[in-house]
């Protein structure tokens, strides 16, 4: 295990080898609905939160190439404004 085992807070999640009768091993993360999951059972990473860092993000991808900042401001803007209404 990388990193600080003692302070390990693991997964809550039970295997699917075991039948769902052993634990799982793996490193928890917070979720919202306040449970422990690790990166197998749904405590991956999310993404790029804040705003800049979703710019920064999308910059590196080969389809926004050409755009400037601005553009690709507005295009995050436009994308967040259709998956909040729906
Ligand atoms: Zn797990």
């Amino acid at each position: 295990m990388v990193g600080r085992p003692l302070q390990k807070i693991p997964c809550e999640s039970f295997t699917r080898s075991s039948n769902y009768t052993v634990q799982c091993k793996c490193k928890g993360k917070l979720m919202k609905s306040g449970k422990f999951r690790c990166k197998f059972h749904g405590g991956a990473s999310t993404g790029a939160t804040s705003f800049e860092g979703k710019i920064k993000a999308y910059k590196n991808l080969k389809q926004f190439k050409n755009y400037s900042e601005e553009q690709l401001r507005e295009w995050i803007k436009n994308k967040l404004e259709k998956s909040s209404s729906s």
